[in-house]
């Protein structure tokens, strides 16, 4: 890595092992333990904002993290025509998002504690998380030279990753040149708040960075808003979609939309997998983050000869899974999102239950939003007609002359954004991840979990637009193309 990105190392993060590491994260989270924040739009605009709001702990209903106060379509407008480019040098806007980096990191016990309380993020979660997101800061700051910024964007950011994925569209699009309109999640507000507070900190000018939280309607503003010169976003597919045509109406011709969407992905385990690092994969691919990552694994197959004792070893697996609080260290899931989402999942758990498909349900702690990790059969992954963002994992078994017919109905999803293999047959790896159409093919190994810089995350046909996020390309389009030169 060294070589190829000089001066630039990935986050450390911290060792959960190591004990006087835990003592100190456990001492700068628990100054926030009962923290309330009070977040706001952060805006170089004076329209009205609307009204505020109580925000509530998924995983503790009773304990109110903080208040929001929500932006309005009318500023989001206002901000539009407030942005400024950010003019500063390259070096200078790179100095700027290393020290918003560093300031992340000086701050984790506050963003942990946010990350739990606001998000349902465990522990292990929140460390990741971080990390990403000073991955991100600091490896568009390497790229800051070269090309001219398009003008403003807006990044639309999911609640899922609500620091990472929401830092890394905004520093990619700020590394550039350019300006930003941060629309954070409805349900993520007070992170991505104090953030960009932090980010101002640093030294991004006010005009340059503007936090608006809010619902669809601040989206939908901004996207139909003829100073946005780009948009990037991270959500479902069909928002994406309607985010497009809001875009081609409304917005400069080329403005580019730059999306990260949905998935249906898929591993395929042969019977000369390992069995142990299987169940260890798929069991974190499947429920760590309680299954909200689009790159979550939700259609296994097994190869039939083994499907039996491997199932068992994976219901095994699952019984020890631990549900809880996400602030205890041993949470392994914690709850999902919200009640929409928990009660969405539950009713499509039930009605497998109903028809007789439930291989392992576990026991939900409540209050909260809890949903208990479970295990369908599915004749295949055809049969899914939608991703279930939550810790549902479906199984299915294949024949060994099936494999083929296997890869044609994954590919046939349209979908493609992780897949992951356990072989120990090399030609088969070789044949299977050429065959497969997925922005990231994991073999032998968990597939959630990207690593900026060295493993560039995203997907294609209906999961993405490319390009991938953390890689060398996904700078170029936040610049204005040259005339003669075709957008990638
Ligand atoms: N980058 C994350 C991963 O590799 C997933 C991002 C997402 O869920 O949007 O697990």
């Amino acid at each position: 890595g060294r070589d190829l990105f000089p001066g630039r190392d990935n986050s450390k993060g911290f060792d959960l092992r190591h004990r006087p590491t835990m003592a100190r994260i456990d001492a700068a989270r628990d100054a926030f333990a009962r923290h309330r924040w009070k977040g706001a739009p952060l805006v170089a605009c004076d329209a009205a904002a609307g009204p505020r709001e109580e925000r509530v702990n998924p995983a503790i209903p009773s304990d109110i993290v903080g208040s929001v106060t929500w932006a309005t379509a009318e500023q989001a407008t206002a901000a539009a025509a407030a942005a400024q480019p950010w003019d500063a040098s390259a070096a200078e806007r790179a100095r700027i998002l290393n020290a918003a980096a560093d300031l992340y990191e000086d701050h984790f016990g506050e963003l942990f504690a946010l990350l739990h309380r606001e998000a349902g993020k465990t522990l292990l979660d929140a460390v990741a998380e971080l990390r990403e997101a000073v991955d991100f800061l600091r490896y568009y700051a390497t790229q800051a030279e070269g090309g001219v910024p398009r003008g403003t964007f807006a990044c639309i950011s999911p609640w899922n990753f609500p620091l990472a994925i929401f830092t890394g569209q905004l520093s990619a699009a700020l590394a550039a040149g350019n300006a930003v309109l941060a629309k954070p999640a409805e349900q993520t507000p007070l992170i991505a708040w104090r953030a960009t507070q932090l980010l101002h900190e640093a030294g991004v000018p006010a005009t340059a960075l503007q936090l608006l939280p809010g619902a669809g309607d601040v989206g939908a503003a901004l996207t139909s808003c003829p100073d946005v010169d780009g948009v990037a976003f991270t959500g479902s597919t069909e928002t994406a979609q309607a985010i497009h045509r809001a875009m081609a109406e409304n917005l400069a011709p080329g403005a580019p939309l730059i999306a990260e969407t949905g998935g249906l992905n898929a591993m395929i385990v042969d019977s000369t997998a390992l069995p142990e690092q299987a169940v260890a994969a798929i069991v974190e691919s499947a429920f760590q983050s309680a299954g909200q990552r689009c790159s979550a694994l939700r259609c296994l197959y097994v190869q039939e000869d083994i499907a039996e004792d491997f199932l068992k070893m994976l219901t095994g697996a699952m019984d020890v899974l631990v549900m809880d609080n996400p602030w205890n260290p041993a949470t392994d899931a914690g709850p999902v999102i919200d009640e929409e989402a928990a009660e969405g999942i539950r009713a499509y758990v039930a009605k497998a239950r109903k028809e007789g498909r439930v291989i392992k349900e576990l026991h939900a702690p409540a209050p909260g939003h809890f949903v208990a990790p479970a295990l369908l059969r599915v004749p295949g992954i055809k049969a899914m007609e939608r991703e279930i963002f939550g810790p549902v994992l479906h199984v299915a078994t294949f024949g060994s002359e099936e494999l083929d017919r296997v890869i044609a109905d994954i590919n046939a999803t349209g979908y493609g954004l992780t897949f992951g293999l356990m072989t120990r047959i090399d030609d088969r790896v070789q044949h299977v991840t050429e065959a497969v159409h997925a922005g990231n093919i994991y073999v032998n190994r968990n597939q959630i979990g990207a690593i900026v810089g060295s493993q560039p995350f995203g997907g294609e046909g209906l999961s993405g637009t490319g390009p991938k996020a953390g890689g060398p390309h996904y700078l170029s389009r936040f610049r204005a193309q040259p005339a003669d030169e075709p957008a990638e």
